[in-house]
């Protein structure tokens, strides 16, 4: 068996060793529900005061703004569904961009059923919001605006405070998909001038099943499930203790070592494009080059396959992810590499390799290697490629 080499942190990423030492005592001894009048509670509902608080220092927010969800994907569909039915009397427009997350689509596709008309604004080849566009799109009846902070596949960082100022000098809100960005990068809700923003734990090192929506004081949000009072009436059910301290503990530890880390991914990441670029031909980068997260590296591989390159990766031990293929198993290429004007038989030959600062330049290398190697085999079973070859060589 090779060692493991992990490259698939957009996924999602290992529980870190604090984080999870952070969490026991809240499995095992401090197990008191929060909202119980006696101390093995109120030990509880201290630890999850204090994981607010500190996820609302890291965004300049304040911590009744900070709702505990379960994870991205219920901050998501919470953050839209909510502004359709409290401000759907104002107006039944929404936009959102052609290379949203899933949850953030499938909400939309969900509420045009529902009496919701909703504009995909594109991006460029680069897969940044056209602002333009944006600003065409805008309507009186517009009531909200959602356009992820950086892009799940490709990486890309949209002009977020732009998209802000836009929303804001109009009276529409502004929510923003921040799941791989928060812990990446630093965000202020307010200079970017951020009404609602979802996060996910398991993308900052912190445990799956628990996220957060920050929801700007004052917004008119109604209830998403209902039951209890907890998290201010507007998200009922126990607390997920263990969970809220693991996303804490994680949110916590990702803004101390961000400079150190985004330091070391960045550089990790650019000698990876830059060998990929000088190894393999016929590759292209997605993404911009310079406006990305620290951590992502995305191509498209001419005459290749990237199913076939996955798993002939996975057997090197290299884990890894294609934009091709979404998870419902078909084959449709990814929404986000059309949306950049990707071709489809390019688009299906993507792969996406998301590092931590746990990797290495020696494994940067073994990687190279193996992607060339797997290149090349797969290019020589090609007819594609052969008729390719013979032409460029006329
Ligand atoms: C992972 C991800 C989500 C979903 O988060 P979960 O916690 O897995 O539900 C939503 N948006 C983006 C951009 C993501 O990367």
């Amino acid at each position: 068996m090779k060692p493991l080499i992990y490259l698939d942190n957009a996924a999602t990423t290992k529980t870190a060793a604090e984080v999870v030492d952070a969490m026991l005592p809240y499995f095992t001894e401090q197990y008191g529900n929060p909202s119980s009048i006696y101390s093995l509670g109120r030990t509880g509902k201290e630890a999850v005061t204090k994981a607010r608080e500190t996820i609302a220092r890291s965004l300049g927010a304040r911590s009744d703004e900070i709702y505990f969800t379960a994870g991205g994907s219920e901050a998501d569909n919470w953050a839209i569904k909510a502004v359709a039915e409290a401000y759907g009397e104002k107006g039944k427009h929404i936009i959102t961009s052609a290379i949203e997350h899933h949850a953030v689509l499938h909400t939309c596709q969900y509420l045009e059923k529902h009496g919701f008309e909703v504009t995909y604004v594109g991006v460029d080849e680069q897969g940044i919001l056209k602002l333009d566009e944006l600003k065409a799109a805008i309507r009186p009846d517009t009531i909200l605006i959602s356009v992820m902070f950086a892009n799940n596949e490709i990486g890309t960082l949209q002009p977020i405070e732009e998209i802000g100022e836009i929303a804001g000098s109009h009276g529409i809100l502004f929510h923003t998909d921040a799941v791989q960005a928060y812990g990446q990068l630093p965000i202020d809700v307010d200079q970017y001038h951020i009404d609602m923003l979802s996060a996910s734990g398991h993308k900052l090192n912190g445990p799956k099943g628990i996220g957060f929506l920050y929801i700007r004081k004052g917004l008119r949000i109604r209830s998403f499930v209902h039951g209890g009072a907890q998290e201010r009436a507007r998200r009922a059910g126990t607390e997920n203790v263990p969970g809220i301290v693991g996303i804490g503990a994680a949110a916590g530890r990702a803004f101390r070592i961000m400079e150190e880390k985004t330091a070391k991914e960045t550089e990790l990441r650019d000698y990876l494009i830059d060998r990929i670029e000088q190894e393999v031909p016929y590759c292209r980068l997605n993404g911009d080059r310079r406006l990305r997260l620290p951590n992502n590296v995305n191509f498209s591989f001419r005459f290749v396959e990237g199913e076939s390159l996955l798993m002939m990766l996975d057997m090197e031990g290299i884990c890894a992810s294609s934009g091709s293929a979404c998870t419902s198993g078909s084959l449709d290429p990814s929404h986000v590499l059309l949306a950049i004007g990707l071709p489809h038989e390019i688009a299906h030959g993507s792969l996406r390799l998301t590092l931590s600062e746990e990797n290495t330049k020696e494994q940067m290398d073994m990687v190279v290697a193996a992607v060339k190697r797997i290149v090349e085999r797969l290019r020589a079973m090609s007819p594609l490629y052969e008729d390719f070859i013979k032409q460029e060589s006329k």
